[in-house]
């Protein structure tokens, strides 16, 4: 099987640009859905976690990975989609979660909890990084996200829920 002469290094820098198609400020690395790049005699494996099975982007971004590799002459390329372990908000960075914000969504507060938003924390406003904000709806453009208003500089803004 005729393989292109990539590193793993080389693989990671061209998908690192992908966006998230629902985020587009932050990338697939940043997210941490992007895991490993493994290449064999069988050619290059891209090793993706979903972050929210519900999303439907994660086609897009398969779609984008191949498309970004072929035009970069990397093949074959195959996308295995893991979903053991579980992406959870942790793996985000410290990065992603800053470009969020600045992006007008009250980024993670921690992982793991879903109970974040009964457990009375508050959320604070990316905008004017008020605590008084309130709930409108659990479920906001996308169910990866709630919807909250400030009370403080009366906008509203999404909150990426911890997963
Ligand atoms: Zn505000």
């Amino acid at each position: 099987m005729v393989i292109s002469s990539h590193t793993k290094e080389e693989v990671f820098n061209i998908l690192s640009v992908i966006p998230d198609p629902e985020i587009p400020v932050v990338n697939i690395f940043e997210m941490g859905m992007l895991r490993d790049v493994l290449i064999s005699d069988k050619g290059y494996e891209i090793i993706l976690t979903p972050t929210y099975s519900g999303c439907p982007a994660m086609g897009v971004i398969e779609q984008d990975i191949k498309m970004a590799l072929a035009a970069n002459g990397v093949f074959p390329v195959t996308v295995n989609l893991v979903y053991d372990p579980a992406w959870t908000t942790d793996w985000m960075s410290e990065v992603a979660k800053q470009k969020l914000k600045i992006y007008g969504i009250a980024p993670p507060l921690h992982s793991s909890c879903n109970q974040d938003i009964f457990a009375n924390n508050i959320i604070k406003c990316p905008r004017c990084q008020s605590g008084d904000t309130v709930l409108l709806s659990r479920f906001g453009s996308t169910a990866c996200k709630s919807l909250y208003k400030c009370n403080d500089c009366k906008e509203p803004f999404e909150y990426f829920k911890c997963h």
